[in-house]
């Protein structure tokens, strides 16, 4: 069990995009910073795993989204980073209520795919707020595009905030990085020192300063940055003395963590059945819909998608349920020879871990605002970072790198009228 430094100036809970962020921030003019990582690795959601494939597989996020104004996008620009800016918008592939469509068709259902999120954002931006299914247009298309919604906010249409849509700061261009985006994020912040696998059981700020307490011991510092998710806060695993106020615990549950599970496919590198940019959908019927994008990085492995509420029940259902479903939908569009192609399949499972309990937040209808109300800090004290914090980022990795920043500037303006000194 290591031993926990004692007496920083702040310390920061969670070592993803966020917490990294917020920690290099502060360090950089001397302030004194513990973080605290329950996971036995960094990074959180934007994990690369290296291992599992010939080719990196990001876990979590991948895509360097709105990359023309997203903040990593210009630093692995500066470092000169290997950046991959397919257009994956390419479905050559739609496979719906059973049929193979015609290309014609695939066509329709990209326009259609296309336009409804500038429908859904100009209704998102006129009150009542409603649901993205109320704001979606009509359209033969419509049922199969409403389980394309969760794979892009985390939530099923019928749940999610249209205005929360809205708000998000969209721009061009989903840009992968060459060796895994959470590899990338790893290495801008290795000077960082965290200390893994020591779980935050406690935040007491009922004294002078903050105290945490973890299975490593308690610690004590002015300030605390807390950037675990949405859903790790309504699990409510990690206590708080005071309680939180209500207004924060309905901003939490207004925020919930949706999901989005991947499916890595490896095929061997003679199979010709779809090159790097292509997609293909499966939509049986109902909510069950994945989605599959192939070559990342130019190389064989492909990624399936699955989302929101269907997501969730593979999850819970035995592992491998996801990936079953998944080689169906490739058998179903690509015929059972491409199955003889898989060399290697693995899944993720974030909706069920612990550390996590989804992947992205959305907000439910009418509660967009909670964004705000989660992001303020708490007496000074209890300071609020990770992507459900953000109004125009949130779900991205960006967004938390962003959040982690405004989280330590905060911290630094504090300690500043205090007379703290910087260091
Ligand atoms: C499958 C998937 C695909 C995605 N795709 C993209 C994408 O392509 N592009 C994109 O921009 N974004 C994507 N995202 C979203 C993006 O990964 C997240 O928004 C971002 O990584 C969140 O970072 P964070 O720092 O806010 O939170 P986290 O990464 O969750 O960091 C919080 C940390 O807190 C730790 N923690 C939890 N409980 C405790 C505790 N009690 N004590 C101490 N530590 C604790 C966790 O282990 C975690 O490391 C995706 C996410 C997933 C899951």
């Amino acid at each position: 069990m290591s031993v926990i430094p004692q007496n920083p100036d702040v310390i920061v809970i969670g070592a993803g995009a966020a917490g990294l962020s917020a920690a290099k921030a502060l360090r950089a003019p001397g302030v004194d910073v513990l973080v605290l990582e329950a996971a036995d690795h960094i990074g959180g959601r934007c994990v690369t795993d290296t291992t599992t494939f010939a080719t990196p597989f990001d876990r979590g996020g991948s895509w360097l989204h709105s990359a023309m104004i997203n903040p990593l996008a210009r630093i692995a620009e500066q470092h000169g980073t290997v950046l991959h800016k397919t257009d994956w918008d390419r479905w050559t592939r739609l496979h719906v209520g059973g049929q193979e469509r015609s290309p014609a068709d695939s066509a329709a259902y990209a326009a259609y795919g296309d336009g409804m999120w500038d429908v859904i954002n100009e209704r998102g931006g006129r009150l009542p707020e409603v649901s993205i299914l109320d704001a979606m247009p009509k359209g033969p298309w419509r049922e199969t595009a409403a389980c394309w919604v969760p794979m892009m906010v985390g939530g099923d249409a019928d749940v999610a905030s249209a205005r929360d849509s809205h708000n998000y700061a969209e721009a061009e261009g989903d840009w992968l990085v060459e060796g895994g985006l959470g590899a990338f994020v790893a290495r801008l912040h290795d000077d960082v020192p965290v200390v893994l696998g020591c779980a935050v059981s406690e935040i007491d700020r009922s004294g002078a300063g903050v105290r945490v307490s973890t299975p490593n011991g308690q610690v004590q510092a002015a300030q605390v940055i807390l950037t675990v998710s949405t859903g790790v806060l309504a699990a409510q695993t990690i206590q708080f003395t005071p309680p939180l106020p209500n207004a924060k615990m309905q901003a939490i549950a207004s925020l919930p963590n949706g999901l989005l599970n991947k499916v890595g496919i490896e095929f061997d590198p003679g199979w010709q059945g779809a090159s790097t940019g292509e997609m293909a959908d499966y939509h049986p019927g109902g909510e069950q819909f994945c989605s599959i994008s192939f070559g990342f990085y130019g190389t064989p492995l492909a990624v399936a998608f699955t989302a929101g509420r269907f997501a969730a029940e593979l999850e819970q259902q035995d592992p491998g349920t996801a990936t079953d479903f998944c080689l169906e939908a490739l058998r179903a569009t690509f015929g059972a020879d491409s199955l003889k192609n898989v060399r290697r399949t693995d899944e993720t499972a974030w909706h069920t871990n612990p550390l996590t309990f989804g992947s992205y937040s959305y907000a439910k209808v009418g509660a967009c605002a909670a964004r705000g109300v989660l992001a303020e800090p708490l007496e000074e004290k209890i300071y609020f970072a990770g992507e459900a914090t953000m109004r125009e980022s949130y779900s991205t990795v960006h967004g938390a790198y962003l959040s982690g920043l405004r989280a330590a500037d905060a911290i630094l303006a504090a300690r500043a009228s205090k007379g703290a000194g910087r260091g």
